[in-house]
């Protein structure tokens, strides 16, 4: 069987006990070598205080370095995050302070060399080499709604090993498809495999997610070894169907997730009722297959704001299909967007947005609930 502990952590006061138990309790051997390099990838989508929920919170990450420390490992933090570079992201989000006091660096994948390696599914997929050539990973993903993916989780994380402007391609191979953008996620989960997953739901986000969300109080820190399972447990405890979340959807349809060998163990945890991203997969009440079907013919494209909108021009550069122009607010080619989501998520004033889908969709436009 496959162990994924949970283990309930009202405040972040408590992650440090809460982080230990939920590792204790997988009982597995060999998480890091002594003296060996450790790679810790936390979610640092881009510069924001902690309160904010978009980052892995810096008390998780604290938590996790000293169970690393005590297992004689030498590790550094390390991502490419959205927007900005991994230091800026990690100062913003009191990261770098928790690395300071650990005397562990923060490298920015962004700047790592790319290299071509190849998945179950894809023969050529570029990643970080820092990431790849890591004889030890742990993955330490922020439990968030996402536009497109419905919820990002453990394998979803490791998108972040992607080096820079070469997840543009990513987006760009899987077009509208979130099945074929899953796909991709999960063959990168099988070259780099984190040898333990560390999720941080003290503070989850939801509604119009991964960067724009509200924080919400979940109050649980769930660990495994295995990614796919851990994002099966906690899909199932988000509210959403599993099924209409791409990462959970497709590791079951290749085989690479059998959620009979999954056991939960740790404190018992009833689901919360997590406000879907509108426009994602999860926003639709029909069944969990149809929903992904229906969901990915018909999603919805991105609006902008004008009065919010700054002209920045980070829309345009994100945007993998060359869809938008930049003006104020940007010009949209709705035949070449391939709804990624890319420019809502990483919009730093917002303009940038999804509409919540009518019937038979959920109404709300994610302001409200
Ligand atoms: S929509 Fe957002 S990211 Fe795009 S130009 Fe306007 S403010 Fe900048
Ligand atoms: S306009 Fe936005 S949603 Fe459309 S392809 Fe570009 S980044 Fe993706």
């Amino acid at each position: 069987m496959i162990r994924v502990s949970r283990v309930r952590c009202p405040d972040y006061g408590g992650a440090a006990a809460a982080v230990s138990r939920a590792v204790e309790l997988l009982g597995a051997a060999g998480l890091a070598g002594r003296g060996e390099p450790l790679l810790v990838k936390p979610n640092l989508l881009s510069a924001h205080p902690p309160g904010a929920a978009v980052t892995t919170h810096p008390a998780v990450v604290d938590a996790v370095l000293a169970v690393a420390a005590d297992l004689g490992a030498r590790a550094v933090v390390a991502d490419s995050p959205g927007l900005g570079s991994a230091r800026r992201v990690a100062r913003a989000s009191g990261i770098a302070a928790v690395c300071r006091r650990h005397g562990v660096p923060v490298v920015d994948l962004g700047r790592s060399e790319p290299v071509t390696v190849s998945g179950p599914t894809y023969r050529s997929l570029v990643l970080a080499r820092d990431a790849v050539e890591a004889r030890w990973l742990w993955n330490l993903p922020k439990w968030k709604t996402h536009t497109m993916m419905g919820l990002t989780l453990g394998v979803k994380n490791l998108y972040g090993c992607v080096p820079g402007k070469r997840k543009i391609a990513v987006h760009f191979r899987a077009g509208r498809s979130a099945r074929a953008f899953a796909r991709q996620l999960l063959d990168i989960e099988a070259v780099l495999r984190p040898r333990l997953t560390v999720l941080d739901g003290v503070v989850a986000m939801d509604g119009p997610g991964p960067g724009r969300g509200r924080p919400l109080a979940v109050g649980l820190v769930l660990a495994s070894t295995d990614a796919p399972a851990l994002d099966w447990v906690a899909a199932g405890l988000s509210g959403i169907e599993p099924e209409t979340v791409p990462t959970v959807a497709e590791s079951r349809l290749s085989g690479r997730l059998d959620p009979d060998a999954v056991e939960a163990v740790g404190d018992p945890a009833e689901p919360v009722r997590f406000e879907p991203a509108p426009g994602s997969p999860c926003d639709w009440r029909l069944p969990g297959p149809l929903k992904r079907w229906v969901g990915e013919a018909v999603s919805p494209e991105p609006r902008f704001d004008p009065d919010a909108c700054t002209g920045c021009g980070v829309c345009v550069d994100a945007c993998p299909a060359g869809a938008l122009e930049l003006a104020r607010p940007p010009r949209l080619d709705s035949a070449a967007c391939i709804r990624c989501y890319c420019c809502q998520e990483l919009c730093p004033t917002g303009a940038a947005r999804v509409p919540g889908r009518r019937w038979p969709g959920r109404t709300t436009t994610g302001e409200d609930r």
